[in-house]
């Protein structure tokens, strides 16, 4: 059996998603900028999308522009505001994603700008004080704090951080690409400038994204030069597949969204209940066993003679999660995020992250394949 429990770090394309791109490919080629038919054709399609985008999010069509991705998303922001918005400080988190956090080093080397870590507890919560002790200075500020966690789940409250960004004249800036897709979200009801979002995160395809500039009180110039594609903003031949498949996907993620919900929530309630019976000793980091984003659950098992190659014994036994860690050169480096929460060197937590398409037998069967390990 195989088992695919790293919905985190992509998910499955919905069959609608891969039919809605297969039609494009075989119909529409043009290119989205010729004024032509075939252009024109594209065209509509590109519009289409990104009409639905907007209709989603309850934003104005023109605050969207489409790109590659999450990474693409925050380099654009957190470039555009140094270099366009005289933004002379940075306020992030130290377990935000390493599109955000590197971006942010790479600029504080090049720039001239001071960058602020906001402290976080052993929860991975906030310090919204600390926050807005941060923001008390007078150097133009940005905040990028991301809206889910991608390894721990923890959910900002950022509604909170808005008003504190907007009292102190901050620009706020959040990485949604792992809630977008998975909460209905009004932009308009929370109160901030940027937001980016990566389609593979909602079964769409990967290498295509959009970034929200909130109309009424940013804009920035684009991370690349070239042509004048998405109004000026990021050049070069739109992903029309892509694009077309980001589209689609998103109707499928708000289609019945409160039953597929529940149904995730199902699914790790159990492996929550079965861990605890068939593991004792194992906890959960951040705020993944309760109040985070449903999709994860970050495990950390009791000291196992396997270490850190448990989860390649899990690959093997065909169950695939993930260690948010990366592997180079044959070393296993330890994930930032699994580092900021303090957690002893000798226990390798994993995560585990379900969509609707998984069942309570793949549970099982994970389950099953966790005993012979402990
Ligand atoms: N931000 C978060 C929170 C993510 O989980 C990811 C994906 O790993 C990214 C950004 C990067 O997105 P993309 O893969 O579209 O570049």
């Amino acid at each position: 059996m195989r088992v695919y429990f790293d919905n985190a770090a992509t998910t499955p394309l919905y069959p609608e998603v891969i039919q809605a791109m297969s039609d494009a490919m075989m119909k529409t080629f043009g290119n989205p900028s010729s004024v032509h038919h075939y252009g024109r054709e594209a065209r509509v399609l590109v519009e289409k999308s990104r009409k639905l985008v907007a209709e989603y999010l309850n934003i104005s069509p023109a605050e969207i522009f489409f790109n590659s991705g999450g990474t693409e998303g925050n380099n654009a922001v957190i470039q555009g505001c140094i270099s366009d918005l005289g933004i002379q400080h940075i306020i992030t988190s130290p377990i935000e994603h390493p599109a955000v956090l590197n971006t942010v080093k790479k600029m504080a080397e090049k720039a001239n700008i001071s960058v602020s870590v906001v402290s976080i507890n052993g929860k991975g919560h906030i310090n919204l004080e600390h926050l807005e002790e941060l923001l008390q200075g007078d150097k133009k500020t940005l905040v990028t704090l991301m809206h889910a966690n991608n390894e721990i789940s923890n959910l900002l409250p950022i509604n909170n951080v808005s008003k504190l960004c907007r009292q102190y004249g901050a620009l706020f800036h959040s990485d949604m690409v792992q809630t977008i897709g998975h909460y209905k979200i009004d932009l308009q009801a929370i109160d901030l400038d940027f937001v980016t979002a990566s389609s593979h995160k909602f079964h769409g395809p990967k290498g295509v994204g959009f970034l929200y500039v909130n109309g009424n009180t940013v804009a920035i110039t684009p991370l690349f030069s070239g042509g004048s594609q998405e109004r000026n903003m990021r050049p070069g031949t739109e992903n029309l597949m892509g694009i077309v498949g980001l589209g689609e996907a998103l109707i499928q993620s708000y289609k019945s969204l409160e039953t597929k919900m529940m149904k995730v929530k199902d699914i790790k309630a159990y492996f929550i209940q079965e861990l605890r019976k068939s593991i004792p000793g194992v906890t959960f980091l951040g705020d993944s066993e309760e109040k985070g984003l449903y999709t994860i659950l970050n495990v950390v098992f009791p000291k196992n003679p396997a270490g850190e190659m448990l989860i390649n014994n899990l690959d093997i036994d065909g169950i695939a999660a993930s260690m948010g860690s990366a592997c180079s050169s044959g070393t296993t480096l330890r994930s930032t995020v699994v580092k900021a929460l303090g957690v002893d060197e000798e226990l390798h937590p994993i995560r585990f992250s379900f969509s609707h398409m998984n069942t309570r037998e793949e549970v099982n069967y994970c389950i099953d394949m966790l005993k012979k390990h402990f």
